[in-house]
């Protein structure tokens, strides 16, 4: 047994029995002096019954469980979990010649909780969001090329700003295997630079795929405006749905330059798409009325924790309030929250009460979520967090 014993308070076992990974610092009973951030630590119920093997973190959250019922991680701990990830992936049909992109594993709903990792053809960009995951990112890197099928050669390791800060563990960003081979994948046969070095999380988000696909079957002959259009995702199918003119806004230089080069790379010299590099809030106050009939607000997280949400709310009551004074009669609407802190039905309320302020008909026409790629662990429903709707707009 590990000699790193956290003892929980009487009764405080409950929701580890449910198989819910985290152990919250007020539970804890006893601990030696000697526990380090990011050790493998062994949890016992008060009674002295091993419940499962985590990483300790200093913080509210003091224990993240890799597995139950258990003391100590087996050798292949990290080759069986990212094997049958990678299975997964598989079985939902994500890895093929016209995909090379898609999220391997996604913490909690992967059960490696602290750990994201997305693949670009034969890249693994990997990010820690706990001290233990950073101590053990070579053994998962070196793990990452031996799962069976999956023929990944370099590892990127990019946790500089997923660390806790207080950890101290100064991480560089840098391959552990590998190098720079090239970056362009192909999500459902369009093409993406992807810029995993400069561009924000793992350089792309992957976790938009199918609510960009529904995207193009609406964006024949109609008049796309992309807000928040960071890589130019939904412009590039939009672009392949037919539309007639596509606008891609976003406030930062960086993206702007990522959306016209994934443009050039799947349609050169097609003059249908321009983008702003501006403030969206700007953008829709400035622009006129009716001019667009399908318009796509993916903002960033306006909530990034539970102190925030009141203002995240007022945040997305103000922005969908003026999509919807803007957008042409009979026009759609696909507008997403991807705040954490933030429940469906919060932002269900906030874009309601924004198009009741608007005195728009509006109609559901579809409800979205995150993929597959994303699962959401049934015993862990913070793992939840993309929500989108599409809306018809009389
Ligand atoms: N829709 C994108 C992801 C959006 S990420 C996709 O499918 O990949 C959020 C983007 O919003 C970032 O690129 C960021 O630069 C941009 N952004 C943040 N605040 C903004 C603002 N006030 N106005 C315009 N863009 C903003």
């Amino acid at each position: 047994m590990s000699k790193n014993i956290i003892k929980l308070k009487p009764k405080k076992e409950d929701s580890l029995l449910r198989r819910h990974p985290w152990v919250f610092s007020g539970a804890i009973d006893s601990m030696p002096d000697s526990i380090e951030e990011g050790d493998e630590v062994c949890v016992v119920d008060n009674k002295g019954n091993v419940l499962g093997v985590g990483h300790y973190q200093i913080g509210s959250i003091a224990v993240r469980i890799l597995d139950f019922g258990t003391d100590t991680l087996e050798g292949d701990f990290y080759l069986n979990r990212l094997t049958s990830a990678f299975r997964l992936r598989q079985t939902l049909g994500l890895i093929r010649e016209d995909n090379t992109c898609f999220r391997l594993v996604h913490g909690e709903g992967d059960f490696l909780p602290g750990l994201v990792i997305d693949i670009y053809g034969d890249t693994a960009v990997m990010q820690a969001h706990s001290a233990g995951m950073h101590f053990a990112r070579h053994t998962i890197a070196e793990a990452l090329t031996l799962i069976p099928e999956a023929r990944i050669r370099n590892v990127y390791y990019k946790s500089d700003t997923t660390l806790p800060y207080k950890a101290r563990l100064d991480p560089e960003n840098e391959y552990l295997i590998g190098s720079y081979d090239g970056n362009i994948a192909i999500e459902n046969g369009l093409q993406f630079n992807i810029d995993w070095l400069k561009g924000q999380k793992t350089g792309f988000f992957v976790d938009q795929r199918e609510n960009r696909s529904l995207l193009e079957r609406y964006a024949r002959d109609r008049h796309v405006l992309n807000m928040f259009c960071y890589t130019g995702g939904f412009s590039v199918y939009a672009m392949r749905g037919g539309a007639k003119s596509v606008d891609s806004v976003d406030s930062s230089s960086k993206a702007v330059a990522l959306t016209d080069a994934n443009i050039a790379l799947n349609f050169p010299d097609d003059e249908r798409h321009h983008t702003h590099d501006t403030d969206a809030f700007k953008f829709l106050a400035d622009m006129p009325k009716d001019k667009y009939d399908l318009i796509i607000l993916d903002p960033p997280a306006f909530a990034k924790h539970r102190g925030a949400i009141k203002n995240g709310l007022i945040g997305y009551r103000k922005l969908n309030t003026k999509a919807f004074e803007k957008i042409k009669s009979g026009g759609v609407l696909f507008t997403f929250s991807c705040s954490q802190a933030i429940t469906k039905d919060m932002f269900r309320m906030a874009v309601f009460t924004a198009a009741a302020k608007s005195g728009r008909r509006v109609r559901i026409l579809h409800q979205l979520s995150q993929p597959a790629d994303h699962p959401v662990d049934f015993s862990h429903p913070e793992g939840e967090y993309l929500k989108g709707l599409v809306l018809y707009v009389e």
